[in-house]
């Protein structure tokens, strides 16, 4: 009997691992149309310096608008693109379609002083991917410095070679580097030690529980006590209340990303966001 039992329980779990593998390749292979039936777009979350009260620049953020399955967020379908190699073909979508609705808005260097994009290892695994990102690049208007590329730790170990030797050409140009969900991977410092980066993002898992957990608490102000001795800009992922903005601004943070200030949003949201900020700014 418990033979039988296992058998079942056996077969259950093929049955549910066929379909979990076979609703993958679905998704891979609606993921492939998508890129090609131009389905994704970009949406863009304004980072604020609040002592300042300026904006200092823009995350650009992919979205999936699937035609049946409505809205699947990066999470869903961001690794499965690393992992098939499809990563090259968004990585190129994103930095194309952004820099044109910005150009087209006018909004970069005049009103926007940096835009930052994800990028992942898969993003530099090839012979011309420093080719490829200087190609995406090269329809700016102007110069490079407003171009920042946001890397993850667990990206950078990958690859730390064949990272570290594109983006030391790209900073030649003036790009600007950035460790995403900072103090979350494996070898922060290491990969602080080995690439050219000149920013850390906060990762919000510690920005979450920051006013009751004091150990989170001792954890950012080391991470900005660290920024600050090795010259880095630090910006706060995920901040959603006063209390935690105004904890990390006396720990000495100074950029902000987060829904208390404002949720990723279409270029035409931004265009008027950004005229309503121009317009606060201008009351006395
Ligand atoms: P990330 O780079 O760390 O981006 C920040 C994520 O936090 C975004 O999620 C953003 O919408 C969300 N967020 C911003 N403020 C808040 C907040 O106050 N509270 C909370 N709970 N969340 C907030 P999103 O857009 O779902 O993206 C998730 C991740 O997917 C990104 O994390 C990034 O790793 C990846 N991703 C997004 N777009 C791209 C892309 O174009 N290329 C690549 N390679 N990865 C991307
Ligand atoms: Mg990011
Ligand atoms: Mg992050
Ligand atoms: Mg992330």
């Amino acid at each position: 009997e418990a033979k039988n039992s296992d058998r079942g329980s056996y077969k259950l779990f093929n049955a549910e691992l066929s379909q979990i593998v076979s609703s993958r390749a679905q998704l891979l292979l609606d993921l492939k149309e998508a890129v090609e039936q131009k389905q994704l777009t970009v949406v863009y979350q304004p980072q604020f310096c609040v002592q300042k009260n300026i904006m200092t620049g823009v995350e650009v953020l992919v979205r999936w608008h699937h035609p049946k399955k409505g809205m699947i967020p990066p999470s869903d379908f961001i690794p499965l693109a690393e992992e098939s190699g499809l990563i090259c073909a968004i990585t190129d979508f994103v930095m194309h379609q952004a820099i044109h609705e910005l150009t087209t808005h006018e909004l970069l260097y005049r009103d926007i002083k940096r835009v930052s994009f994800n990028v992942s290892a898969a993003d530099f695994n090839h012979s011309e991917s420093c080719e490829r990102f200087i190609a995406n690049l090269s329809s700016l208007p102007g110069d490079w410095s407003v171009i920042e590329l946001e890397l993850t730790e667990s990206a950078a170990l990958l690859n730390l070679e064949g990272i570290k030797n594109v983006l030391d050409v790209l900073r030649q140009r003036g790009v600007q580097v950035s460790l995403d969900d900072f103090g979350t991977g494996y070898s922060s410092l290491n990969t602080l030690r080995l690439l050219p980066i000149q920013e850390v993002k906060i990762d919000q898992s510690f920005v979450k529980d920051i006013i009751k957990n004091k150990q989170d608490a001792k954890l950012v102000r080391t991470i900005l006590a660290m920024a600050q001795a090795l010259h880095l800009r630090v910006v706060a992922e995920g901040v959603e209340t006063h209390a935690q903005a105004n904890y990390l601004m006396s720990a000495g943070c100074e950029e902000f990303q987060g829904y208390l200030y404002a949720r990723p949003m279409s270029i035409e949201h931004l265009v008027t966001f950004i005229r309503n900020l121009k317009q606060q700014r201008a009351q006395p």
